[in-house]
């Protein structure tokens, strides 16, 4: 900041007495300014902030008497003081005159230089040291009015924190350096059942059990920590909770206390336990359910091929002796014994899936389409189908017995439920979307009504009689639980009489 430098209005018409003042004030430390008449005089004080105003008496026009009482009447410089200097009236009766319109000095020409500068200084003096305690004055309210806002802001921050505290689902508490609560949060009547006040001074492990006393010592000592521990109610029930711990510190870094957020999870361990438990129940029956499809389909293949080895023999036995009815009779009950052995071949295939170990490294699934189609060579060949494979197939960690077993039953549906009017055309796609491969089987045959779109990824489910096409209902049932065992998604999108497209996902974890 430059220094003030004070500023001096001369006022008179002679530029002779103008000269004169200035070089007896040219020596004082401030700036000069003349004026010749006092209408300038006006002006000047409205573009000015004067220390000092010396002002002659006798001027034409407006004297100085006049001036001096309009100075006096404007705020801006009714505190400036004024000094007259005059050659004439030099009588009482001017003087008071003089005075009385405001001035602080009446002084007679030939004026003493000596004087006149010394009375300028101690003006000047004044002024500066006015206007070093009006700066002050500013800064300290300044000051007071920055202190103001920073305490009302400080409030409203608090505020915000304490609202935060208060409505927050968690218990929030402090405590000092011998582990007795200093602050406990209003949550405390919900998860202890008694008034914040009440747990004020007593120690936290009072609410602790025997046992987990020293969890929380070591917990506190080793300055953080994150427990859960059973908890003591008022009403001596146990509260399950899960504390967070964080040491107090005061300036120096010294530990003063503790600061902790107690949250409930009473509920939450008992939801875990419950569905561990449902969870262990649902494996047992699953797997029971399991083994018991695998022995049952597997015994059940034995008597079957008595059957149909009896019923051949039969036949040839008794051949010639057979009348075409008894013929016809023998080869239903072999075609139903051999229907029988493919639904319980289904069968035995479906349980078994989830149940072989996944392999370590991925697999690349390019080969494992191409030994889908391998196997379903003649089916292509008689039906003239037109199959479209992927350029780029991802290698996934996925079993590759199952996922032959996916393609395969799809292919095998889409040539089978072709339409009759145009040879099948199947395209196969693989396209990475987001955090999952989708897959896509479409094909141009019969379609499936909206209404179906659901149930025939059911067991047994078919849209067909036995007489239309060949199948077990097994099959996309297969298809289904192959992709569940990855936590994939399977469904079919579809026009009936146009044709479907069979699409699974398969999430980007098996990669
Ligand atoms: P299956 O073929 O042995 O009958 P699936 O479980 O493979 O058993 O299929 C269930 C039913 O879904 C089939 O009977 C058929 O009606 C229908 N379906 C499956 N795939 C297609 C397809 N690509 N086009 C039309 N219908 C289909």
């Amino acid at each position: 900041m430059t220094p003030l430098r004070p500023k001096i209005l001369i006022v008179d018409d002679l530029p002779s007495n103008l000269l004169a003042m200035r070089k007896v004030l040219g020596k004082v430390d401030a700036q000069l300014i003349e004026a010749g008449n006092g209408n300038d005089a006006l002006a000047l004080c409205l573009d000015h902030e004067f220390a000092l105003i010396l002002l002659d008496v006798d001027m034409p026009g407006m004297d100085g008497y006049e001036l001096a009482e309009l100075l006096r009447g404007e705020p801006r410089t009714a505190q400036v003081p004024l000094i007259f200097v005059t050659a004439s009236y030099s009588d009482e009766l001017h003087r008071k005159r003089g005075y009385s319109v405001g001035a602080v000095e009446y002084i007679q020409k030939p004026v003493d230089d000596f004087i006149l500068r010394s009375k300028a200084n101690v003006f000047l003096e004044l002024y500066l040291s006015r206007k070093g305690l009006e700066a002050e004055l500013a800064r300290s309210e300044a000051m007071a009015a920055s202190l103001r806002d920073s305490e009302a802001r400080l409030r409203i921050s608090e505020q915000k924190f304490r609202n935060l505290v208060e409505n927050i689902s968690d218990l929030i508490w402090e405590t000092d350096s011998e582990g007795r609560f200093t602050y406990v949060s209003p949550r405390c009547g919900q998860l202890f059942g008694c008034p914040p006040e009440d747990l004020l001074s007593r120690p936290l492990l009072e609410l602790c059990r025997p046992e987990d006393i020293a969890r929380v010592r070591a917990a506190m000592s080793d300055g953080v920590g994150r427990l859960e521990l059973a908890l003591a109610a008022a009403d001596r029930r146990l509260v399950h909770t899960e504390i967070s711990i964080t040491p107090i510190l005061d300036t120096q870094g010294f530990v003063i206390g503790h600061r902790g957020i107690t949250r409930d999870i009473t509920i939450r361990k008992r939801v875990r336990a419950e569905l561990a438990q449902k969870t262990a129940e649902l494996e047992r029956s699953n797997a029971d359910l399991e083994q018991f499809a695998y022995v049952a389909s597997h015994d059940l293949r034995e008597p079957l091929r008595m059957v149909n080895s009896f019923l051949g023999l039969l036949s040839r036995r008794l051949g010639d002796q057979l009348d075409d009815e008894a013929k016809e009779y023998i080869t239903f009950a072999m075609d139903g014994a051999q229907r029988m052995d493919h639904l319980i071949r289904d069968l035995l295939a479906y349980s078994r899936i989830g149940r072989s170990p996944l392999p370590d490294e991925p697999i690349p699934l390019a080969t494992t389409l191409e030994s889908a189609l391998a196997n379903l060579t003649v089916a292509v060949e008689e039906s003239g189908a037109i199959v479209t494979v992927p350029k780029d197939m991802p290698e996934l960690r996925v079993d590759d017995v199952e996922f032959v077993r996916l393609f395969q039953n799809l292919i095998a549906n889409a040539i089978k439920y072709r339409h009759p009017d145009r040879p099948p055309r199947v395209e196969i796609s693989a396209q990475r979307k987001e955090a999952e491969w989708e897959f896509r089987v479409s094909d141009n045959g019969l379609g499936i009504e909206s209404k179906y779109c659901e149930r025939i990824f059911q067991i047994f489910q078919r849209l067909q009689g036995r007489n239309e096409a060949e199948g077990t209902g097994i099959g996309l049932a297969v298809c289904k639980r192959v992709v569940g065992r990855y936590g994939g998604r399977i469904w079919v999108e579809s026009i009936p009489g146009e044709g479907s497209v069979f699409c699974f996902t398969i999430p980007d974890i098996t990669l």
